[in-house]
């Protein structure tokens, strides 16, 4: 008997993407090796906010994976707060107690979940790919891997595996975050730790300014402070973010129109503060096939957070890439053309969403049309209807 032989297949990248790639491969006992550049499996456990996973993406993804019983393990429903105020800590809405069944993840916790779901075997780590070669070979910072079959950038916003397919590379969003950590809130301010409750609390400036602190699973705070900025800002404005006092000097200066009870989010802040300039492609981006190559997540088609939907979009992309792969496992370019002839018009969809909520959020009615919106999620959520148009949507994602 002929033995067929199995394709090589090479992931770039073990983040939400990469990794449900992998777990539906091994699923299928096919076999892949994932490149990732973060040292070791411990490099991120302490790093990122928290997540919602939407019901016809990413917990459809998840359930469809046979991991639906460890993520419920892992998820808060209290963490689906969401408490909105504009900047004289006026409330907008406050939805402690009800649900849009969308329970929250803390990053960490999704990661170690599809990581733990294959074989540690399959994943290289410490591999960094400087670049790609003309004939495919992967040059990584120590040595270099050819002869796959199929290379899948799964790298994320800044790929290396990207410059190969397309010469469309990410602009700037005209936003820059600050990341702030409060590691514990209760021991340092009862007052705002109880203000924050036990989910997100997202406040509006209507002045190029948004406050959003997020309550992890471990009851520290993660508190993103965004900007409307021009990209050289960053650069020009001197900050040293070895220097936590002086940046935090910095923000509460930018902020000190705010209620001084929001000031406390950033005057708290006791870890690391991480710059986070948001970058993106254009809507409704995409590529002509390249033989050997595909992306998916962040590295096809970037986008700001505004929506909620990066995530889910690169997870539900895995999927898709998986079930093409599967199906013609002895076609991969046929696989792939299937896959990307799905992936635009279906990415071009999220990121035209994402585009507009980046917009509105830094207009002026921006907390009360959330609001609205909130209220009308929460509302259909309890009637058990699904809803198809609007913030973090669950838009039917099939093809
Ligand atoms: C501040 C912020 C908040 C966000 N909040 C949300 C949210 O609430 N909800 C949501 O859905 N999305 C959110 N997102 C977006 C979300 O994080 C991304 O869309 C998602 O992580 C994309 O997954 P990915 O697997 O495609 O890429 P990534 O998560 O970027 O993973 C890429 C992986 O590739 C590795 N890698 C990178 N370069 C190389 C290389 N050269 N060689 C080898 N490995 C490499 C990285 O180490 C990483 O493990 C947020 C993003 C930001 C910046």
């Amino acid at each position: 008997m002929i033995q067929q032989k199995q394709p090589k297949i090479a992931i770039i990248g073990a983040g939400p993407g990469g990794l449900t790639l992998a777990r539906f491969l091994h699923l299928a006992k096919m076999p892949f090796t994932i490149f990732e550049s973060d040292q070791s499996e411990d490099a991120r456990r302490v790093t990122g906010g928290i997540l919602d996973l939407h019901k016809s993406t990413g917990q459809r993804v998840i359930q469809e994976a046979g991991l639906w019983e460890e993520y419920e393990k892992h998820v808060s429903y209290e963490a689906e707060d969401l408490i909105i105020a504009d900047r004289n800590n006026e409330l907008l809405l406050d939805t402690r107690g009800q649900t849009k069944g969308r329970p929250e993840i803390d990053r960490p916790a999704l990661r170690d979940l599809l990581l733990f779901s294959i074989p540690a075997e399959h994943i290289r780590w410490n591999h960094r790919l400087k670049d790609v070669g003309e004939d495919g070979t992967l040059h990584f910072a120590h040595g270099k891997e050819c002869g796959y079959d199929l290379i899948v950038g799964a790298d994320g916003v800044w790929s290396k595996v990207r410059p190969v397919v397309s010469q469309i590379a990410p602009f700037y969003s005209g936003t820059t975050g600050f990341e702030l950590w409060i590691p514990n809130p209760a021991a340092i301010d009862v007052d705002m730790d109880a203000m924050l409750g036990n989910g997100s609390y997202f406040v509006y400036g209507g002045d190029d300014r948004v406050l959003m602190a997020q309550r992890q699973g471990d009851r520290s705070v993660r508190v993103y402070a965004f900007v409307r900025r021009p990209e050289s800002w960053i650069k020009t404005a001197g900050l040293d973010f070895t220097n936590r006092q002086a940046v935090k000097s910095y923000l509460l200066d930018e902020f000190r129109a705010w209620s001084p009870e929001l000031l406390r989010m950033i005057s708290n802040c006791d870890g690391e503060i991480i710059p986070r300039p948001l970058y993106m492609f254009p809507v409704g981006v995409r590529w002509p096939h390249k033989e050997h190559f595909t992306l998916l997540g962040d590295a096809a088609h970037a986008m700001t957070p505004f929506a909620g939907e990066g995530v889910n979009t690169a997870i539900f992309d895995a999927y898709k890439l998986a079930q093409t792969i599967i199906a013609t496992p002895e076609n991969l370019e046929t696989a792939s053309i299937i896959y990307e002839k799905g992936l635009f018009p279906r990415a071009a969809k999220v990121q035209q969403t994402t585009w507009e909520e980046l917009l509105w959020t830094f207009e002026k009615d921006a907390g009360a049309r959330l609001a609205e919106r909130i209220t009308y999620l929460i509302d259909m959520h309890s009637k058990g209807l699904s809803v198809r148009e609007g913030m973090g949507s669950d838009n039917s994602m099939d093809d």
